[in-house]
């Protein structure tokens, strides 16, 4: 039971992030959701979240691609005790044809935004001696896919970060860890179904299952409430010895 725990997760107006509030609000958690929007719907998403479980919930906007903004969202929601680092976006091109822009924008919010805020927050937790941090990964962290330079070197990135905060916490409450996903069923990916499906001239099942699934043993996707849930795991009293290491929810990607 989370009751009484603040949780802030990045990136969380929709997909797996907004999964993973959904869980650690069941659990009992206070949430702060958070994009780089300030949309009416934003701040809904929260009151609905706080209404259908009976926690506090609230939506604080800052860009995970500003460093300054990172940390502040830390200090606007008055610290925390759990902080999910999930913001990520993806951009897929060969390495000679990777725009500059969009590799420093992938390390940046996939990646440095993580440094900020665990360097925001961890003053909070030590004072607390309790604190869970949980970093969105990928298969991608731990395997690489041609074309996702960017993508693979922020995601093995946040392993190598995960590993150091929890050796620089370890004995003080606070475990640090990293959940790598297979393909999620987020509906970033569902958009991307009905043109695979033009492409490759296959009906919605079998471009799931021979394209998107090709290398998830399982041919089925991870939800984001399975994701949601590993992470509610990794904030509970079974995983208190947890700390420094990776989750594959992958379908068996990894064991390949
Ligand atoms: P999504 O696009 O639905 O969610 C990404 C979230 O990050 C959104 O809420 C978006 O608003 C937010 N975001 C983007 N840029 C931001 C910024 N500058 N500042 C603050 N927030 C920002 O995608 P998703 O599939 O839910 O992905 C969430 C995380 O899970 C990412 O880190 C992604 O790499 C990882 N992941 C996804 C999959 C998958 O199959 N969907 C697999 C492995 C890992």
């Amino acid at each position: 039971n989370l009751k009484g725990k603040r949780a802030i997760v990045t990136g969380s107006n929709s997909g797996i992030g907004l999964g993973i509030a959904r869980e650690l609000a069941r659990a009992g958690a206070d949430v702060v959701l958070n994009s780089f929007t300030d949309r009416e719907e934003d701040h809904a998403l929260a009151s609905d979240i706080g209404r259908e479980f009976g926690v506090n919930a609230r939506y604080i906007k800052a860009d995970m691609a500003n460093g300054e903004e990172c940390r502040a969202l830390i200090e606007q929601a008055g610290g925390c005790d759990i902080l999910v680092n999930n913001a990520g976006i993806q951009h897929v091109a060969p390495i000679e044809e990777f725009p500059t822009e969009k590799w420093d924008r992938i390390i940046a919010i996939n990646l440095t935004s993580a440094f900020h805020t665990i360097a925001a927050a961890l003053p909070g937790m030590r004072e607390k001696g309790w604190g869970r941090i949980v970093n969105i990964s990928s298969a991608h962290g731990l395997t690489a896919s041609p074309f996702k330079s960017a993508y693979v070197s922020a995601k093995h990135g946040i392993v190598g970060l995960t590993k150091t905060v929890a050796l620089e916490t370890a004995g003080q409450g606070i475990t640090c860890n990293a959940i790598c996903p297979g393909y999620v069923l987020t509906p970033l990916v569902e958009s991307q179904i009905p043109n695979q499906m033009k492409v490759h001239n296959m009906d919605r099942e079998t471009v799931i299952r021979e394209v998107m699934l090709l290398r998830q043993p399982s041919r089925q996707f991870a939800t984001v409430e399975e994701i949601g849930g590993t992470t509610v795991f990794l904030c509970s009293p079974a995983a208190n010895q947890i700390t420094g290491t990776t989750i594959s929810v992958d379908g068996g990607w990894t064991a390949l």
